[in-house]
């Protein structure tokens, strides 16, 4: 049975593609964006997520684990990662959810049966499904699966990537999408590098490809302070994007906010957005007017 891990499932979307939609969010991404507003993503192994302020230091957890993991600590809980196998008995037992699981292993039949669940909502409004991440790219075989299905039962089907793949997967899973809502950070390879953690060649070059293939795409750009909403790089991008193939281009550009923050601290990972600013008004207007001379629809927001 094929299976993957799932970290959430949001119904009543209304941002991520046309209409009303459900949005399936694969675990596992293989950029490193300092901006993540969802670091619960990243990893594509199952995780825990602690909430000191919701601990109530009952020791049911420390009972639970039989791999003696846990104890308590003068404020909580402390969690050794190396007895740690992530069974989730802990989180299971705790009375104040101080404790989640982060990723659930999912079979294609269980996801489908959840979107077929929002078929009204969908028929209402233009909706659909979304597959969302992480990389939901990284889950080609099921993700395959889940967008043949889903044409199957006439539901419209949204892939939201940042492109970081092969091209061989991009245009197999083109076939079967509907729209790609498509991630383009920053022209210059050596920053993307820098804040991404890896170059964007490859990133580039799948666009290119994919503009050819007449599948709708929608690009959508991070906006961060002093990053990437530089009059450069704006420029570039724009000269980028009306230069694909096809004739309406779009691009959505989605400013940061530092909200994810108490996601990083309950994760007990480093929150490399700390110290990112979200972008000004005026960079914003000025980026949305140099797409439109371009040619290319823009608007702020997904
Ligand atoms: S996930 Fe399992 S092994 Fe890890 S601390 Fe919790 S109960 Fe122990
Ligand atoms: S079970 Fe939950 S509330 Fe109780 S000590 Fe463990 S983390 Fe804290």
């Amino acid at each position: 049975m094929s299976t993957s891990l799932i970290f959430d499932i949001k119904r009543f979307a209304i941002n991520d593609g046309p209409g009303i939609r459900v949005v399936i969010f694969f675990k596992g991404c293989n950029l490193r964006c300092a901006w993540c507003h969802n670091p619960e993503s990243i990893s594509a192994k199952s995780g825990k997520m602690y909430t000191q302020s919701k601990c109530i230091r009952c020791g049911s957890c420390v009972v639970a684990c039989e791999y003696n993991a846990i104890s308590l600590s003068a404020d909580g809980i402390d969690i050794d990662p190396k007895r740690c196998i992530m069974c989730g008995k802990c989180c299971d037992s705790c009375p104040s959810l101080a404790l989640e699981m982060s990723g659930k292993i999912m079979s294609v039949d269980e996801i489908i049966e959840i979107i077929e669940n929002e078929r009204v909502f969908f028929e209402q409004s233009g909706g659909g499904v979304t597959f969302s991440g992480g990389e939901p790219l990284l889950h080609s075989d099921i993700l395959m699966k889940l967008l043949e299905e889903s044409g199957k039962r006439g539901i419209h089907r949204v892939v939201d990537t940042a492109g970081n793949v092969s091209l061989e997967i991009i245009l197999e899973v083109a076939k079967h999408t509907d729209l790609f809502l498509y991630d383009l950070k920053m022209m210059d390879s050596a920053s993307h590098k820098k804040w991404t953690g890896s170059d964007n060649s490859l990133i580039l070059m799948n666009l290119k490809e994919l503009s050819k293939t007449g599948t709708p795409i929608i690009i959508r750009i991070p906006m961060i302070g002093g990053v990437n909403d530089t009059d450069e790089n704006i420029e570039q991008t724009a000269r980028f994007i009306s230069e694909l193939a096809g004739e309406s281009k779009e691009v959505q550009l989605l400013p940061f906010h530092n909200i994810a923050r108490h996601k990083y601290q309950k994760l007990g990972i480093k929150d490399k957005s700390e110290k990112l600013r979200e972008p000004d008004k005026k960079a914003l207007a000025a980026a949305v007017e140099k797409f439109r001379q371009y040619g290319i629809k823009a608007g702020i927001g997904g």
